[in-house]
Order: C-alpha cells, then structure tokens, then sequence
C-alpha cells in the first residue's frame, strides 16, 4: 500500500492524503475488525449507524458547528444541491411566511450561474443581485457590493444563494456581505474550499459541499442546515403555494430524521470524508490548515506574477481563489507548459475543458512541498520564456 508522493494538482475528484487511503484501504477490507469492509456493512447496523455518527461528530468539532445547525449527508454531488435548494429552502419560508417568495441569486462564476439556471427552471424565477460576467464581461471579478440590485424590501426574498469559491474560474469570496441580508436565510456553495479554512457557521442558512475535492471522494455531498430550516408545510400546501415538490431521497427534513440514511447512504465514502476530518484534526485544526493554504497560494502566485510577459493572470487580486489559481500563457499554447510539467511529474494542471488554460489547485491534501516544487517549475517556465 504504497506510492511516491504525487504532485497533484486536479480540481476534482482530487488528490487525499496517503495516509488516509493506506487506513481506507485497510477498512475496505475489515473495518474495526469486523471481518467485512465499511462498504460492505449496513447503514442501519450498529457500525453503519457508528460511521454516521463520528463523521458527523468530527466535523462539528472541526467546524464548530452551533447547536442551532444539523450535519447530514446526501448523495447526488453538488449539482444535486443546484436542484434541492430551491425546492428545500422555498419550503422552509412557506412555513414561516405562508409565501413561495423567491430567491435571489449572486452570480460569480459558472458554478453559480448553473445553481440560478436550475433555480429557474424549477420554476423559482430567481432574483439576480448581481452577475460579474454582466458588469465586468468576464468572471474574473466580485463587484462591489454598491454595484449589486438588492431588493429594497427583503421580505419576500426566501434564501440568498451564492459560491463561496468558483472552482472553474478561480474566484473566491474574501468576505460575503451578509449584513446586506438582514433576516435573510443565507446559502452557501462550498465544494471547493469546504474545511480550507475557519468560517462562522451560524452566520449560514445551508452550506453544501461537494467531498470530493477538499474533504473525500465523490459519492457524497455534506450539508450543514439550520434546524429551524427544517419545517415544512404539508405537501398540499406546498403544491397549492405552486412549490414543488422535492424528491424524497432529497428532501432535507426527510434526510435529518433518518440520520442521513432515509436511503442507503455510501457508508464507506462517508468514512473516508471522516478520516480526512481526524487527520486535519491532529494536524491542529482549520487554523492551521488555512495557514498553510494561504502560504501555498501566496508562492504560487508570486511566481506567477513574477513573469507578467508569460503569463496571464485573469483574477483580481484581491479575490484570487486560495484553492483554484487559474492562469494562460500569453503566447505559445498551453500544451507547452503542460508537456513541460508531465516531464516533472506535475499533473493534473489543465485548465476546465470550458475556460482552457492551466489550472492550479491547491487543496488541503497539496502539501507545501508540492506548491514548492510547482513554483520552481513556473519561475523556470517563465525565466526562460520571458
Ligand atoms: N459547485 C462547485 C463549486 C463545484 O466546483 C462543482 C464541481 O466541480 C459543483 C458544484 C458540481 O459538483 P458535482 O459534479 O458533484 O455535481
């Protein structure tokens, strides 16, 4: 069970920590000496139950989830959340308001503009506060906030949803203004810099993220949800307020009271994610974890900005992702710097099939080393071709 240390840099499913897959590996086969790996128990049995439970603990730990929220888990990955928000959260605000309302959607990137298209083709007609690619032409920038149509009168406004950091496009929120929302249930896209660092939990409605990039494999997407949240209207209610329904594997209450496992929940997957969530843990913590991510983040670009003749950096500064450092080349073709990297066993740098360029991403599982190595290759990269 052993492997040189690769120099990973994909966006996702990405790289996890070694260690936790040679203890992954071994429990695949007989988890806590059962005699039967934790993919091969039952997610209703005593051990099934156990895993649900001490990832659940793990990450409230970690987090410092407030009583006030609820950790369940879903299948379904991310794009799966684009569909449940809005049918979920619209519920939460019948209950409370007897109204459908409407959300309002902060667009920063292609992830959160594919979550409102869904929001509208569910019917959700979604209230656009601000789209980047509108104001500025291009993703690659947060507009202030000034800039954003907020809707003056807030009550009928049932969730604000936005990405905290935009995989594909490399942008990352420093700061979300929530004060701009005031009484407003706030949702929160997390799949790419979920556990990167220290955020304020009960400043969220729902956060939904994605495993496989920072926190696990694919197979399960992680939700946080404030237990108010959970109160629905009877399904004739919803269907006579013109709300959906949401698919019952689907719907959040549903999922909470069954302890994420309304359905066979992937016992395995979800044990990975909980060993990520101990390794981080002895590790000290998201403090420290986002320490070291913001260190790597800080070479990578010095040396990227280092060759302003080499390459092209579209991401202002000041929201430059810590997680995705996406970058082109200002002449030759993007082959020649990924050709170049392969040869020092840096891989995974292309950029996402729909912006092309290079793509780096720095998740927690990327040591420093790594960085270190890749910036050496950029500086060289870049001196040469400069
Ligand atoms: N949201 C973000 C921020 C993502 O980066 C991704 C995938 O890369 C998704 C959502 C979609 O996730 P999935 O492929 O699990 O549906």
């Amino acid at each position: 069970l052993e492997r040189t240390e690769p120099n990973y840099f994909g966006a996702g499913p990405a790289l996890l920590p070694t260690s936790v897959l040679q203890q992954a590996a071994k429990d695949m086969i007989n988890f806590q000496g059962l005699g039967l790996g934790a993919g091969e128990i039952s997610h209703r049995s005593a051990a099934g139950g156990n895993i649900i439970e001490s990832t659940k603990k793990h990450l409230a730990e970690l987090l410092d989830v407030p009583d006030t929220h609820e950790v369940f888990f879903m299948q379904g990955g991310g794009t799966t959340g684009f569909s449940a928000v809005p049918t979920n959260l619209s519920a939460s605000f019948a209950k409370k308001t007897g109204k459908k309302g409407k959300p309002a959607y902060v667009i920063t990137g292609s992830w959160s503009k594919k979550a409102a298209e869904e929001a509208q083709r569910l019917g959700f007609d979604p209230e656009i506060v601000v789209d980047s690619k509108k104001v500025d032409g291009k993703f690659g920038g947060i507009p202030a906030v000034e800039k954003w149509s907020i809707p003056a009168d807030l009550s009928n406004t049932s969730y604000v949803y936005f990405c905290d950091n935009e995989t594909v496009n490399g942008v990352e929120f420093p700061d979300f203004p929530f004060d701009k929302f005031p009484g407003v249930e706030i949702v929160a896209d997390m799949s790419s810099n979920f556990l990167s660092k220290k955020i304020d939990v009960s400043k969220y409605g729902c956060i939904l993220a994605g495993a496989q990039k920072n926190v696990g494999l694919a197979g399960i997407t992680i939700y946080i949800i404030k237990k108010s949240l959970l109160e629905y209207p009877s399904d004739e209610e919803l269907t006579k307020l013109n709300i959906p329904l949401t698919p019952i594997a689907f719907e959040f209450p549903i999922v909470v009271k069954n302890n994420s496992a309304y359905n066979t929940v992937p016992t395995f997957t979800v044990h990975i994610v909980d060993l990520v969530l101990q390794l981080l843990a002895e590790k000290g913590g998201l403090a420290n974890q986002q320490k070291v991510n913001e260190e790597k983040a800080k070479l990578l670009y010095a040396a990227l900005d280092k060759y302003p003749s080499v390459f092209n950096l579209p991401v202002e500064k000041s929201v430059r992702s810590k997680m995705n450092v996406v970058f082109t080349l200002a002449k030759g073709t993007d082959s020649d710097f990924l050709n170049a990297a392969e040869e020092k066993k840096l891989q995974g740098l292309k950029g996402h099939r729909s912006v092309g360029g290079m793509r780096a991403s720095l998740y927690n599982a990327v040591s420093l080393d790594s960085v270190k190595l890749l910036c050496e290759f950029v500086e060289d990269f870049g001196s040469k071709n400069a």
